[in-house]
């Protein structure tokens, strides 16, 4: 588990040779990798991390007394560690391990709504919600007779808050909202939401999945009752994420799942839970990916939020012009505060065309609807194409989607 002593100090080429996977020909072009609003791609330190687990010290974590177990279980809390100071956590206990921001939010609406969301209550989700962010909502609300309520968003993808603040009752019991949205790149001003909540008496949870990789999240900052996020979006493995919550709901709140792990005594006459976090952790939890997960929260320190955003905001501000000035190109979410997310249509050009044409020439782009439908419905579209850049792309890498898109486009007329 070594971390590189490097400093990068943005020096792109460097970052660039961390991940052997950039440098491939993707049908005899070089691959251009603009799909990390997805996943992004892993540095060799996390793959160092995987391998070396399964080589050296794989075992399960927790119960066992024997050397390897203990090691195991020592990384594993380590990961813990480095996921509560990336978000700046009070405890590791408020630290709950995951698949990812899905099942994060599928734990909060199955335990905190089950329990506390009542008859005629109201959760708020907005209308640029991810589908993981609606559909767990919406299953909760049937089960409970609660009502499901959509904060509105204008045409440049921003939400309306004056609407928001008129929506906020004493029904309100929960907002759930994403902090940046994964179709238009918007970054919605979530300290102002939750506080505006929590003047209603709500609970906020904010989905981090796509403000994670870019944005500082600091939970005592911004204070959020919940915060979900996932591993494989910010560098580090695929089925990991985290659940934050405020310690005193995580109290309050009945296990996810049961099973072991979560319980401190089983009998067939009564069970007692387990504290927290180990309580909405049942069953042998992915120790490998959990292990590795820290070295990319690692890596995204060494290099620094700060740093990773100025160059990504370059990438967004070359590309939106550039992007935009290409005929026939309508941009989708023309927020001024984004994130590195460019979507648009072309006039008369079926997206999927346009994705399978940028893959021809090397260029990964995502098309469709991005999760996002009812979002595509307000636009009255079926989807997008979506550039979306890490901190290892490069303006180059833009020129060649813009060059790849204006040829294209022409051929096409
Ligand atoms: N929320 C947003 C904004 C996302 O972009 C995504 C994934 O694309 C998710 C939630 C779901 O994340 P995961 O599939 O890692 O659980």
């Amino acid at each position: 588990m070594s971390t590189p002593a490097v400093d990068y100090n943005l020096d792109v080429a460097r970052i660039r040779k961390e991940f052997p996977i950039l440098n491939q020909e993707i049908n005899g072009k070089p691959l251009v990798y603009l799909d990390n609003a997805a996943t992004t791609q892993k540095p060799q330190i996390v793959i160092d991390a995987l391998v070396e687990y399964y080589q050296k010290y794989n075992a399960n974590i927790h119960r066992g007394i024997h050397t390897l177990a203990e090691k195991a279980t020592a990384a594993y809390e380590a990961s813990r560690e480095a996921a509560r100071g990336f978000i700046n956590a009070e405890s590791v206990e408020q630290v709950i391990f995951t698949k990812g921001t899905t099942e994060s939010v599928n734990l909060v609406a199955s335990s905190y709504g089950d329990k506390f969301i009542n008859e005629g209550d109201e959760v708020l989700v907005s209308g640029m919600e991810h589908h993981s962010n609606i559909v767990p909502w919406q299953m909760m609300c049937e089960r409970k007779k609660a009502t499901l309520k959509v904060i509105p968003v204008d045409e440049n993808g921003v939400l309306d808050l004056e609407d928001f603040s008129k929506m906020l009752c004493e029904k309100t019991k929960l907002v759930s909202i994403v902090f940046a949205s994964n179709t238009l790149g918007t970054i919605n001003p979530v300290k102002e939401i939750i506080a505006k909540a929590h003047d209603v008496g709500a609970v906020v949870m904010v989905d981090g999945a796509q403000a994670a990789p870019h944005l500082h999240l600091d939970v005592k900052d911004l204070d959020v009752d919940f915060l979900g996020f996932s591993a494989h979006k910010m560098y580090g493995p695929s089925g990991v994420g985290v659940l934050y919550g405020k310690r005193e709901l995580l109290e309050e709140m009945p296990p996810y799942m049961g099973g072991g792990e979560m319980i401190k005594d089983v009998s067939f006459s009564k069970t007692t839970f387990n504290d927290l976090p180990f309580k909405f952790e049942a069953g042998t939890p992915n120790i490998a990916d959990v292990v590795a997960f820290k070295q990319a929260i690692e890596f995204i320190n060494i290099i620094g939020k700060d740093k990773i955003q100025q160059h990504e905001l370059e990438l967004l501000n070359y590309g939106q012009d550039k992007i935009g000035k290409i005929e026939g190109v309508r941009l989708i979410g023309t927020a001024a505060q984004k994130v590195s997310v460019i979507s648009f249509v072309v006039e008369g050009v079926h997206h999927f065309d346009l994705g399978m044409m940028l893959d021809a020439k090397g260029v990964a782009v995502r098309t469709g609807h991005h999760c996002t439908q009812p979002l595509m419905d307000q636009y009255k579209i079926e989807g997008t194409v979506r550039a979306s850049f890490a901190v290892y792309n490069t303006i180059q890498e833009i020129d060649t989607l813009a060059d790849g898109l204006e040829r294209i486009v022409k051929m096409m007329k």
